[in-house]
């Protein structure tokens, strides 16, 4: 058994890492500075003598005593919206935040994996994105501090790795979605079915010709362990490959909440990618792994969940 620490504990995906290191037997040590993530999403474990949380801003010195064996590092703005309100800090969290956490890495002899991203490919010239193709980013646009955080984050792990022989590993994450988004996060799937569940518009921002594809938490997860576990360095994409459009996402989102919510469309925010689609070749060779939550399974569960939410803040319509 294992003393893993997870950087964005109480985050989106961090929270389903933490739970799922315990269901593994495993001790966790969860950090978050609760910028965007929520001590809700963690509440429910923190009578477990196996987990403890501290709440630290990664971008500072990290003490964690005890030995580590592996960390998780998952800290950071992830929705559009919230990075292009934080700009400093998501720079902040994926050089020096990064940078504190490799240290930790260094100093407990521990394996790691980051938290990389399909931004890292900007607005593709390649489709569907292979882990060799090195990306088209705007630096200087407002995308451009998750999209730089991130290829500095990746770099600065493998320079860990080929100076001090840490073994690392880098996620490629595209596009995930599950229980335990925030509400108001901004990002496509809470906005359209809290839309959708209140009877709103629905928001497509541009033509809705753009495409997605859509990976369900849990899948993402299963990933996640395995690549922290396996013995690849390089970069890995971890996403689901079934690519539509978001037009069709709106209305598969329509048709799961069973709502007649008109669709609108609102301006298409700068650099949004046209395309997004993962090549998981790589990972179904070296994690043997794939997506096995249809959409369909995802979605209804999402709404499930933000269904609640909604309804415990008296936000739905009678
Ligand atoms: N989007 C949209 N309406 C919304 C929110 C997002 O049409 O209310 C679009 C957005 O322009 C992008 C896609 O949905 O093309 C996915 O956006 P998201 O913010 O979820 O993340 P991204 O994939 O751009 O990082």
């Amino acid at each position: 058994m294992s003393r893993i620490v997870v950087t964005g504990g109480a985050g989106f995906i961090g929270s389903h890492l933490c739970e799922r290191n315990l269901a593994d037997g495993h001790e966790v040590v969860a950090i978050d500075n609760l910028l965007t993530g929520d001590i809700d999403n963690i509440a429910h474990l923190m009578g477990d003598p196996a987990f403890t949380f501290q709440q630290q801003d990664c971008t500072h010195y990290i003490h964690v005593s005890g030995p580590v064996d592996a960390i998780m590092h998952f800290a950071s703005p992830a929705s559009p919206v919230d990075y292009l309100e934080l700009p400093i800090q998501t720079l902040k969290v994926g050089s020096l935040g990064t940078h504190n956490v490799l240290g930790l890495a260094k100093a407990k002899e521990a394996r790691i994996v980051v938290a990389s991203t399909s931004e890292v490919y900007g607005d593709p010239l390649v489709h569907p994105q292979t882990e060799d193709y090195w990306g088209n980013v705007n630096p200087i646009g407002p995308r451009g501090v998750y999209d730089e955080a991130k290829r500095f984050l990746e770099a600065i792990t493998l320079a860990y790795h080929r100076t001090h022989g840490i073994e690392t590993r880098i996620a490629r994450i595209f596009n995930t979605y599950g229980p335990r988004m925030r509400m108001r996060d901004g990002r496509v799937v809470p906005n359209f079915m809290c839309q959708a569940l209140r009877n709103e518009s629905i928001t497509v921002y541009g033509d809705g010709d753009q495409t997605r594809s859509f990976c369900y938490v849990s899948d993402l997860v299963e990933g996640m362990v395995r690549l922290l576990w396996s013995e690849e360095t390089g970069p890995v994409n971890l996403g689901n490959p079934a690519e539509m459009t978001i037009m069709q996402f709106a209305e598969k989102i329509r048709d799961t909440v069973g709502s007649s919510a008109p669709i609108v469309h609102e301006e298409l925010p700068v650099d949004d990618p046209r395309v997004r689609q993962p090549d998981i070749s790589k990972a179904r060779r070296v994690l043997d792994w794939e997506p096995v939550v249809p959409l369909e399974t995802g979605l209804e569960s999402t709404v499930a969940y933000f269904r609640e939410k909604l309804a415990a803040g008296g936000e739905l319509p009678g």
